[in-house]
Formats: C-alpha cells, structure tokens, sequence
C-alpha cells in the first residue's frame, strides 16, 4: 500500500494543478505534509450568553432576527446594515458593516449566529461574522475554527476545506510512529485522533490533548535526531585516541604564570578524558567573558600535539587570530611547537607555505578564521579543532572534515552562557562543560550608568584612571547599515578624544582598517603605548588586555545585552578593579530595563536570563546564528517540560542496543533516515 508520504496533494479532491503549486510554497507536497500543515491557532465560535460577556469582548451568540433590517449607504461601496435579533432576554442591535449584501437573508423569526464585539451600554454587537444554522449551513456555530498560515490564492477557507477533505479521504491512513512504551508511558493520544482533534478540535480540553501529544512528538523527534547523532557518533569509533600523559600535562600548566582555578582544571580533565576516547569529542565548553578559556584550549591544543597530531584554533574575527597567535606563540615558546596564521590576509605566497606546512606536518597548531578548516586546507593529521566565540560549529562542517578522510575532537567554546532550556534544545548532541567561577582575585566590574550630560565626569575619571597607569576603552555603536558612517562616527570620536587628552596617546580601531593595521592598533594598546583606545564593536569579543579597567560605550542603549555584557568583558581581566560606564538616555522602556540589568548583575548567566525574560524566546538569539531550531508546535519556554521529557526518553532509548535493529522500533529510525541532518549516515 502507498504511504501518505508518497502520495502527492492532487490527489486530493478540490485541489487543482496551480493550487497544488501554490501548496509547494508552503512546503506541501504530499498528503503526508497537508495533514501535518498544523493551525497556529483557533477562532473561538462556541456559544456564550450575553449575560457572561464583559463590556468590548469579542463573543460569539446564538439568537433570532426579530424586524426588518435597516441599510445606510455612504459612497459607492461602503454601507452599514442594523438589526434587532433577540438573544436570550436581550434584544440587540447588529450592526455589519459593507454586508450589504445580507440584507434580503434578515428574515424575522430565522436563527442567527453572531459573531463580534459586545457594547453592552448599547446593547449592541459589531459583526465580524455570521451564520444562519437553520439552513444547514452552521460550518462555524458552536465550534473551534483552526486558522492556518495562507497566503495568495490559498484562503483560511479553502486550506480547512481542504484539509477536512484529506482527513476524510485518506485519515484512516495515518499511522502511529512513536515507540508504544512512550505513547502508553505518558499516556498520549494517538497519532490518528491526535491530527484529527488538532484540525478541529471537539472542544478545549481535547484539543489541550492532541496539542500535548504532537508537541510530545515534535520535541521528541527532534532529541531523538541530536541523541542518535551523538550515539552514533559513540558507536563509530573511529575518531583519534589521544595518547595523553597526565603528567605530560601537569609539567606544562606548571609553567603558567598563574595556578589554574579548580574550574579549569576539572573542564580540562573532562576535555582530556573525551580525547583518550575513540570516539569523537563534541563538546561545548560554556564560560562568562574572563573567565580563562583561552588557557583550557591551549592545553588541550597541546595534549593534542604531544599525542602527535596536529590542532586548530578557529575564531570569528583577525584581532582575536592575531591575539590568540600572540598568546599561544608565548605560552609555548621553547618547546619546539610550531604555530602559525592562516588568516584571508595572508600573502598568497606566504599562504602556500602555511598550507604545505600544515599538510607536511611541519605546522603543529593553526589559528585563523573559519576558513581554515575549509577549501583547499589538508592537515597531516589534525587531531583537535578548538573553535572559540563562535556559537555553534554545525554538522555540516564536522561532514566537510569527515569527507576529507579528517576526524578530529571538537571543543567549541562560547562566552554567551544559555539558559537551560536554550541548551538542552541547541546542544542536545553535544556534551557541556562550564567554568562557573572567574580566576581568584578577580573584583567584580562596578557598573553605572549615565547621561550624555555627564560626559565632563567621565572625562575625569577617565584621567584618573590613565594616572593610575590603566586603560581605557571607548566604544561607539555600530550601525549595520552604513559601515560608512560608523567609521566616521568613529573617527569623531578619537579626533574629540585626541583633543581632551593632548597628552595622552589615543588609538582608533574599526572595521575598515586592514588587517596589519588593525593588528598593530592592537599591539600598541597592549602594551600601554596607547592609553585610550576608541573603538567600534570589533573588540566585541575576545580581546584581552588585562591593564585596561575602563569600559566607556556610547549610546549603549543602541546595544543588545549580551553584546553589552560582551564588551563589558574586555575589563576586568586583571587583578584592578574596573569599570564600565553606560553613556545612554535611552527613549524606550526596554533600554532602560537593559541598563538596570547591566548595572544590577556582572554575571553572565544572569544577564542572559534576564535577557530572555526582556525579549522573549523568539528574539533572544538571532536564529540564524544560534541553530535553534523553529518548532512548528512546541514553544521552547512553555513546553519546557515536556522538552526534558523528550530529552530524557530520547537518550534512554538511543542508549539501547535493540532501538538500533528491533523492529518495534523501525517506524521512528526511518522518520530519522528521512532527515538531511542523517544525510550519508548508516543508522542501521
Ligand atoms: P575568556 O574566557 O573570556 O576567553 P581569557 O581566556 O581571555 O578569558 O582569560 C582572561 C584573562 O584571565 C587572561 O588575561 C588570562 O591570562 C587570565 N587567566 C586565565 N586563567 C587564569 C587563572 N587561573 N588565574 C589568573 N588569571 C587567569
Ligand atoms: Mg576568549
């Protein structure tokens, strides 16, 4: 028998070849899909009594047409028709307005339905929607309509018309595809009963049901697709297993210039224990800005090299390459590591070398940015890619390595810490390590926020600090639109900063500099050749120089929190004690909420938290960037239960050797099979 799945929507009576195109829009194919084309919401046509209905509800009666309609036309087109219809012990007026068309139906004594906002000193309803059940066409009276995304040729009507159609038609052929043991488990309605009810729920409570169990499935299906990669990826074995001396590694954090915090050492060591595997490491490690990552992945780029292979550090922009460069050509000078950049502003000559290098084994450890571990790129033997402030490193570009005969760990490190929930959901494949407390010594960053009217004071303090012998940055925003004029905002701002300070020495950094530029901008400030440094966001992330105790961003309400609490991080980084100063009279309720935040909390994971409560899920990352996924039920906060249910059966039943061949479970591995994200896996 054919499956749902493979049979296309024209099969469907009522849908024709253009509609059937204009379905593809939609990403409707099959019948399959159409039946899965869910509502996003009901339109509530179930009868109340007027004596419930608040003043300006919008509610929907059953009543009778008691006298004549009265119609008054203004123009050509526009027209406002009245009638008295008695509902329950109220007579009241209807008013529609451009229905002109009604009127020969307001029959007295004939049933009506009435749809609209309830004025109760008039004791009248504004029609939104009528019908007359008596003559068989009471489709809405009574019910839960379900209002679907449309758009084009393809109205509300037609997709609950034609929806219906396909229940009708093929409905018995739906099958059940969630293991039994978890449809019983957690008592959920079954598939069939679940999509019909969905479509047109009977009342609430049954529609609550069938919503539970399609968001159970969603959620489900989608844990199950992150677990069984992560499974899979166990089972392969045929990653590297790193030969890592403990003492080996000892004998190099023993010559840090500092003692590791006990955070730093126990992520090592879940870092280290995930390479020793076979299997490959997909690990995320979480951090707050200053926290000392940087250091976790020089050691672990070091394991990797002494276990005789080769490592990369991926970033997202050429500062932190440069910076990174910089600090791991310290930490390892005299131990005979090779370390080299690979960046898009290399000479193409110099770029030929570095890419022989890597593929003759003479390179060690590459730092670049994302194109690294791309193009025309072979490493003799890459052993570990560490990518840091980079938010996600994606499926894809594990299979871009893997197709090129390459199978290296993987730590991804991200500063932006994430509520659970946003965890659990983007990083379900991966495992999580989080360094939750910053170095000893570390003083919390005073925060305050002032107006452009204060600008003199800050000035001041400014001066205070440089006496002092600190640093200081200035940030101006970046407006997306016109790299142009940030530049020029830019350049204002340090030849103002220049004439304040003529003693001072001030550097300018921003996005249009090339690269050699930007680098020696930000080797001048490293040193303390500059003592102000103006900026755009491109010293965002990552960037370290532990002297500078002075935060300035300008107009920050233009900011987004966790970009502020980012900027923030480039102070603090030393044993000082710092500050950051929001200049920013904010014109909206939200910007100013964003500047109570960063003045009430220094701790990222706060600061995300509040973030989320400010925003809203949706907004919260850009989605793009973050590779959370769009669920077409499921909302990730108010199913967060259901969310870590999923989680929970999802890993159990992927941990289990028989979900692999028996043929209970056959149903749920082809759904996976079907998924682009399995493209070139075999699940069996
Ligand atoms: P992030 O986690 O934001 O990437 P970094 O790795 O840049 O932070 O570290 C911030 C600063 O703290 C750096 O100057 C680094 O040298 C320093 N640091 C890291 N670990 C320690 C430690 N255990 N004790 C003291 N300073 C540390
Ligand atoms: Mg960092």
């Amino acid at each position: 028998m054919m499956k749902l799945d493979q049979i296309s929507v024209r099969q469907i009576k009522g849908v024709s070849a253009p509609k059937e195109q204009e379905l593809h829009a939609f990403g409707v194919q099959t019948v399959a899909d159409l039946i899965d084309y869910f509502p996003f919401r009901y339109e509530d046509y179930r009868i109340r009594e007027l004596t419930d209905v608040k003043e300006g509800e919008k509610v929907t009666v059953l009543g009778h047409v008691r006298g004549a309609p009265v119609l008054q036309r203004y123009g050509r087109t526009k027209s406002r028709l009245t009638c008295k219809v008695e509902v329950g012990q109220w007579l009241v007026t209807a008013v529609w307005f451009n229905r002109q068309f009604l009127q020969d139906q307001l029959v007295t004594g004939r049933e009506i339905m009435l749809t609209g906002k309830w004025e109760q000193q008039r004791l009248q309803i504004t029609v939104s929607d009528s019908e007359f059940p008596g003559s068989g066409g009471a489709a809405k009276t009574g019910t839960l309509q379900p209002v679907y995304s449309v758009g084009g040729s393809i109205t509300q009507a037609w997709m609950r018309k034609t929806i219906r159609q396909a229940m009708t038609q093929y409905g018995v052929m739906i099958e059940e595809m969630l293991p039994y043991e978890l449809v019983q488990r957690h008592e959920l309605m079954g598939r069939r009963d679940a999509v019909q009810r969905i479509h047109l729920p009977d009342d609430t409570k049954e529609g609550q049901a069938a919503r539970r169990r399609l968001v159970y499935e969603e959620l489900f299906l989608f844990q199950l697709k992150l677990q069984a990669y992560r499974a899979l990826n166990r089972k392969r074995n045929d990653g590297i297993a790193h030969r890592i001396e403990s003492e080996t590694i000892r004998q190099f954090a023993a010559t840090l210039p500092f003692e590791l915090t006990d955070a730093q050492k126990k992520v090592i060591n879940e870092i280290l224990t995930d390479m020793r595997r076979s299997s490959c490491m997909n690990r995320l490690l979480q951090g707050d800005v200053g926290s000392g990552k940087t250091v976790v992945a020089a050691i672990t780029l070091y394991a990797a090299v002494k276990a005789g292979h080769q490592g990369a550090l991926m970033v997202p922009t050429e500062i932190l390459a440069d910076q990174h460069m910089r600090s791991l050509q310290r930490l390892f000078a005299d131990m005979g590591i090779e370390v080299a950049l690979l960046t898009g502003s290399l000479t193409e000559r110099k770029r030929r070398d570095v890419l022989a290098g890597l593929q003759m084994g003479m390179i060690d450890i590459a730092v670049g940015t994302h194109a690294l571990i791309q193009e025309d790129v072979f490493f003799r033997s890459l052993g570990l890619v560490v990518v840091d402030e980079q938010h996600r490193f994606g499926v894809n570009q594990r299979s871009v390595l893997r197709r090129k005969g390459m199978n290296p760990d993987v730590l991804t490190m991200t500063a932006t810490p994430i509520p659970r929930t946003m965890a659990i959901t983007a990083f379900g494949d991966m495992d999580v390590s989080t360094i939750k407390e910053r170095p000893i010594g570390r003083k919390p960053i005073k925060t305050y926020w002032v107006k452009h009217s204060m600008m003199e004071r800050v000035l001041g303090f400014i001066r205070k600090e440089v006496s002092k012998g600190r640093q200081t940055y200035i940030i101006c925003p970046l407006i997306e639109e016109s790299e142009k004029l940030d530049v020029q905002n830019a350049i204002d701002l340090y030849v103002q900063t220049q004439q304040s300070f003529p003693d001072l020495r001030v550097g300018l950094l921003h996005g249009r500099l090339t690269a050699s530029e930007k680098d020696s901008v930000m080797s001048a400030f490293g040193v303390n050749e500059t003592q102000v440094l103006v900026a755009t966001t491109v010293v965002e992330v990552g960037v370290d120089v532990p002297n500078a105790t002075l935060m300035i961003i300008m107009d920050a309400e233009r900011f987004g929190l966790s970009q502020l609490h980012q900027l923030r991080g480039r102070v603090g980084r030393g044993e000082h004690q710092s500050h950051c100063i929001l200049v920013a009279d904010p014109k909206s309720e939200t910007g100013r909420e964003r500047m109570k935040v960063m003045t009430d909390t220094d701790d990222g994971f706060e600061v995300s938290r509040r973030d989320l409560e400010i925003r809203g899920p949706g907004d919260f990352f850009g989605t793009k960037q973050s590779g959370l996924p769009e669920f077409r039920l499921a909302d990730m906060v108010a199913d967060y239960e259901v969310l870590e249910q999923a989680r929970e059966d999802a890993a159990d039943l992927t941990a289990r050797d028989d979900f692999w061949t028996s043929e209970v479970f056959a149903k749920v591995r082809q759904v996976l099979q079907k998924d682009p994200f399995f493209q070139g896996e075999q699940l069996d």
